[in-house]
């Protein structure tokens, strides 16, 4: 999966393609100090400073027209803390080397997202989680972070240091300071086994408590203009591993990664009233399969089929009922989705900006194929995840501002109040920015 791409012409481009930015120059430090510097630098011309991490935000979030931090020569594993139970990366680590360092050594995170293709300071920045029951995002793994801020000076801050900024930096945005170093609590490596199972939809949201009450990791796919689903759950198991082998790999190996997929949404691109057939044809494909493997790859898949994602997580008992009321937008609706809409959980947390910060989560996903109109169809979902409440992904596609957040965030405050005191010229800022947490 290619990263960003920085043209001769010295655009930056996210993963998606839907966003472009014109930094004025390009820095790679490859120590802290050298980070500091460019910071200190990019005062004295006055300048605003971004770091970025893979561009797979669909938000402008990691957009600049000033200095664009790159992380690739701040990679690697500081030390590990068995007895703590901890890792200390670089912040340009991506997940992927992460996790497979880790296995190496015995040890894991707990959850993970759909990839690990991300950096690990770009995952937290935004809220980048998975589905649990009793685990939550990446950013709820973090158990400390280095940052440099804004006058070129190092912060550190943990559960007994700095917490104000523990607090809120753990999904910061990329509005308080940039990361250098990230501490992760990490467990012995352990096995899950998932269980992928068509079903209807009809029974995921009649049953959806018990599912989610009985399974560690319960998620699930709907397909629109159809009442099926594929369904997902991962629980620990004592082994023996039986990783997917090379033809069961199917629903997310190839159905969702790249060849039957991409074509199917070319087709559906160029003669969208046959969308609805395809969703049917697709949904009835799948076939039931278990296997067990190491966390990481049980959580994650590649991503190759290039699209555009809305996501909101909504308080869960408000699940079932945003679900049918998306359903029923499609089916009165000319629209015509050829991606399945992604149903996720998370617990509630104590980071003051993270989308389940305070409250038991639902997430749900919308997607488009890259390259087809999507705004309708956002615009639409969008309405109906802020009337329960929702709360946009802050890396994915929405068109919330500072007053709509600082009703859906208890704590909104007190993330401003401490951006006023960590940057106060906003030297850390962007248009994302300016429009989300205000001037
Ligand atoms: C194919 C695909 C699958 C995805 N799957 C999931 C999923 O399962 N779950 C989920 O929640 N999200 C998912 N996402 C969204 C993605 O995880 C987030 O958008 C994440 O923030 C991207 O990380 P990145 O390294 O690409 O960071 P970028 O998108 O480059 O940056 C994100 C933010 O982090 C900030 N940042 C980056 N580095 C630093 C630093 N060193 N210090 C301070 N701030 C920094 C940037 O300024 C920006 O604000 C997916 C995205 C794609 C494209």
């Amino acid at each position: 999966m290619s990263t960003t791409v920085s043209g001769k012409s010295g655009t930056w481009r996210n993963w998606a393609g839907n966003v472009t930015a014109h930094p004025v120059r390009e820095v790679a430090p490859a120590s802290v100090e050298e980070l500091s510097a460019a910071v200190r630098k990019a005062a004295e011309d006055g300048l605003r400073v971004k770091a970025v991490g893979t561009g797979h935000s669909f938000t402008s979030t990691a957009a600049t027209d000033g200095v664009l931090i790159r992380p690739q020569l701040l990679t690697g594993i500081r030390r590990i803390d068995r007895e703590a139970g901890t890792v200390t990366v670089e912040a340009g680590t991506p997940l992927k080397r992460l996790n497979v360092a880790l296995a190496r050594e015995g040890l894991s995170l707990t959850n993970m997202g759909d990839i690990m293709e991300q950096t690990v300071s770009g995952a937290t920045s935004t809220g980048t989680h998975g589905t649990g029951r009793d685990s939550a995002s990446i950013a709820a793994q973090v158990r400390g972070l280095e940052l440099v801020t804004a006058d070129g000076s190092v912060l550190t801050c943990s559960e007994k240091e700095n917490v104000d900024v523990f607090a809120a930096a753990r999904v910061g945005l990329g509005a308080l300071g940039i990361i250098t170093a990230i501490t992760f609590a990490v467990e012995p490596l352990f096995l899950l086994t998932a269980r992928e199972e068509p079903m209807p939809l009809d029974r995921v949201l009649a049953e959806f408590d018990e599912l989610w009450t009985e399974n560690e990791h319960f998620e699930f796919y709907w397909f629109p203009h159809t009442g099926s689903t594929n369904t997902k759950r991962n629980n620990r198991s004592a082994g023996p591993p039986k990783p997917v082998g090379q033809l069961s790999g199917w629903f997310e190996d190839e159905f969702l990664s790249n060849g039957v997929f991409q074509v199917a949404n070319w087709v559906g691109r160029a003669v969208p009233a046959a969308v609805p057939t395809i969703a049917g044809v697709s949904s009835r494909a799948l076939s039931a399969r278990t296997y067990t493997d190491i966390a990481y790859r049980v959580f994650t898949s590649p991503r190759r089929v290039r699209f555009v994602e809305m996501e909101y997580a909504v308080p869960r008992e408000a699940l079932t009922e945003t679900l049918r009321e998306l359903k029923a937008m499609v089916d009165r609706s000319t629209l015509r989705v050829s991606f399945p809409v992604e149903v996720r959980t998370a617990p509630a947390d104590d980071i003051t900006l993270s989308t389940a910060s305070g409250r038991d989560s639902a997430y749900i996903a919308v997607h488009m194929f890259r390259g087809t109109s999507y705004q309708a169809y956002f615009t639409a979902a969008e309405r109906i995840f802020t009337a329960h409440g929702g709360r946009p992904h802050w890396g994915k596609v929405h068109t919330r501002d500072a007053d709509y957040f600082a009703e859906a965030y208890p704590r909104f405050g007190e993330f401003t109040a401490l951006r006023d005191r960590l940057d106060p010229d906003r030297r850390f800022g962007n248009d994302y920015l300016r429009r989300t947490l205000g001037a």
